[in-house]
């Protein structure tokens, strides 16, 4: 299998919005280059966001798009705060069905293959001008291509790190949307990570570097599992953390388990100690790329803790498979959740 996002499907749709027209048509064409002009203002000063969105083959054999009112929502909100046109709910979901109906054949017949088609919808500034303002044209590019995870080839469970020193977001900042500005910030803390041994960077907040916020580009979530009810904790949405379409889902899914969720900030020394101590059984990240990820071991500064016993732990690995029966349609899930 070719790494994430590396091999496409063989078509793309495309619009673009002018000043007098708005949003244009939308073309569904071979996926080719775009070509753009060496001044382009998304290029040079990053007005760029974007989307992850998955459809899977059901159970019944046909294919389903995975919660993309909510995905409209999220890139209508990230490209208000660039300023950039939203595209409308309506074309959004007309460009995922128009994509998905021309490329499900990509897709192996067998719901449990394991495999799932990525959808990538970009909005950019297209404009020709180095002028500081918002551009006046904009181009929305949808691509696709089938991805077994993101975590496909890594260790399970994963080893993380936590940052002591960068902060992917600060409050008033654009943590809280898919701004294509809050990525390539990460490849540093990523890289580090990775000397110490680590798959993953832990993010901290950015005033106190102190609650624990996300888990490289996914949601992080805590299992307390020694009562008689796991709770299922997750930190709150402050502004500086992306709301997660798979965290919103998992928070609802948690109750049909029986379990608690609960959102509530968890701080960096209470995870080690209540993973020593045996309250925190159960770590794991979660996204649309990454699905449900668990966490075997933390490293902080020069300190290391496992996390239950390094191994998936039971409410992890039961979250981890309603997800993927819910978004099979191998059991029913809340109305307008899958799109056919
Ligand atoms: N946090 C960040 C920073 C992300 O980029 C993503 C992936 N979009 C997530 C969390 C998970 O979001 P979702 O469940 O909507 O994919």
């Amino acid at each position: 299998m070719a790494e994430f996002g590396e091999s496409f499907t063989a078509h793309m749709v495309t619009s673009e919005w002018t000043v007098d027209g708005g949003w244009g048509p939308l073309e569904l064409g071979p996926h080719a280059p775009v070509s753009v002009p060496p001044s382009m203002v998304g290029l040079h000063y990053g007005q760029v966001v974007f989307e992850g969105l998955k459809v899977y083959r059901q159970a019944d054999g046909s294919v389903g798009i995975f919660r993309a009112q909510a995905h409209a929502a999220r890139l209508a909100d990230s490209a208000r705060r660039l300023v950039i046109p939203p595209l409308p709910e309506p074309m959004f979901l007309k460009a995922v069905d128009l994509l998905t109906a021309a490329n499900q054949d990509s897709l192996p017949r067998d719901a449990g293959s394991g495999l799932s088609l990525y959808l990538r919808p970009l909005l950019f500034a297209s404009d020709s001008s180095l002028a500081l303002r918002p551009a006046r044209s904009y181009k929305f590019v949808l691509i696709a291509f089938v991805t077994e995870g993101f975590f496909a080839d890594e260790p399970d469970p994963l080893p993380v790190w936590v940052s002591p020193v960068h902060t992917r977001a600060a409050p008033g900042g654009t943590g809280n949307v898919k701004f294509a500005g809050n990525y390539a910030p990460t490849y540093w803390a990523q890289e580090e990570a990775r000397m110490a041994g680590c798959r993953q960077v832990v993010w901290l907040d950015a005033i106190e570097r102190r609650w624990v916020e996300e888990l490289g580009g996914m949601n992080i979530f805590f299992v307390r599992g020694s009562g008689s009810t796991p709770q299922v904790v997750t930190p709150p949405l402050g502004g500086t953390l992306l709301p997660g379409v798979t965290r919103d889902t998992l928070l609802n899914l948690s109750g049909r388990l029986g379990y608690e969720p609960r959102e509530e900030r968890v701080s960096v020394s209470q995870w080690q100690e209540e993973c020593n101590e045996g309250t925190i059984t159960e770590t794991f990240a979660c996204g649309t790329a990454a699905a449900v990820t668990p966490v075997g071991t933390v490293r902080y500064r020069d300190v290391e803790w496992n996390v239950g016993t390094g191994m998936t732990g039971p409410v992890t690995a039961d979250l981890r498979q309603l997800l993927t029966n819910v978004q099979t349609g191998r059991v029913p899930s809340p109305e307008g959740w899958i799109r056919f």
